[in-house]
């Protein structure tokens, strides 16, 4: 069984509509697609609608923006009900930050004299849920500002960058609580992923381990092969379950194909079991994982 539970589509930063996306996680082999779009869970409907069709077993899920002090952190959220008021305020308060940063960013770009309008901006993001700094950096790449997405982050959009605008994001045990709460389980992305380890030691992941949280997504392109030996380490010590994940962005990011890492079996039954138990707990209706 091959498991990839992080991917992205157009209604966050991906390229490929939701259904689109999933016909090509079948097409790639996989069992098992999970959609975690950005702080939304505005493509699980016509994903799922794809899945059924497709025979690939979707898990709806959700990349929280969240915040460790300074730092951001990505929380994945599987199998909320994402209509639990505080969950759906928390995001909807996210997507909001995220929009209203692209006038200043815009100013910022302007200022250095690039040709960066919110309006193109606005139109290149199309049917995502929210726009942001991805939909920034693909105006520079047609603009011939920079090669890639990488290339704007890098040069302008990143913290410290010239172009960088700072937003909202939920404090990190907050946003595990909020999952939880909804009768979800968290996963934290590529925790140890540019830079991060300084940010999730082990200490702090056995306090979060406390707080609720479930599991850590180990294998991902932005983890080097000693970087997931330790990660695997930690999460045998803290009994936290171990994801592996592409992260799949369409042609919006290279070297992160469909079920360039999975998940192991037992991993996700595991992974189930806890979202079983927290959907239980929080008398929510939590939505079922498609077969
Ligand atoms: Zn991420
Ligand atoms: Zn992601």
């Amino acid at each position: 069984m091959r498991i990839d539970l992080h991917t992205h589509s157009s209604v966050s930063d991906g390229t490929d509509a939701p259904a689109t996306l999933v016909r090509h996680a079948a097409e790639a082999g996989l069992d098992v697609v999970g959609l975690t779009d950005h702080d939304t869970a505005e493509g699980w409907r016509e994903a799922a609608a794809a899945a059924a069709e497709a025979g690939i077993t979707l898990v709806r899920g959700m990349e929280i923006s969240t915040a460790l002090g300074p730092a951001s952190v990505h929380l994945l959220g599987y199998l909320p009900d994402p209509t639990h008021p505080p969950l759906a305020m928390a995001l909807a308060k996210i997507l909001d930050g995220r929009n209203s940063r692209v006038p200043a960013i815009c100013a910022k770009l302007q200022g250095l004299g690039f040709d960066v309008t919110e309006e193109a901006v606005r139109r290149r993001a199309a049917e995502a849920a929210a726009t942001g700094r991805p939909h920034v950096a693909d105006v520079m790449v047609a603009a011939g500002i920079v090669a890639d997405r990488d290339e704007a982050f890098a040069r302008f959009l990143n913290p410290g960058r010239p172009g960088y605008v700072n937003r909202y994001a939920v404090p990190l045990s907050e946003a595990i609580a909020l999952v939880t709460g909804a009768g979800g389980v968290s996963v934290i992305a590529h925790p140890w992923g540019r830079g991060r380890a300084g940010v999730l030691p082990e200490a702090t992941l056995a306090d979060l381990r406390a707080k609720g949280l479930a599991g850590i997504e180990v294998d991902h392109q932005d983890h080097a092969p000693e970087t997931r030996d330790q990660l695997r380490s930690i999460a045998r010590n803290l009994d936290l379950v171990v994801t592996g994940s592409s992260d799949h962005h369409g042609t919006g990011k290279t070297n992160h194909d469909l079920g360039c890492n999975t998940t192991a079996p037992e991993e996700y039954e595991r992974l189930l079991d806890l979202a079983a138990q927290a959907a239980a707990a929080s008398g929510r209706p939590a939505p079922r994982v498609l077969a």
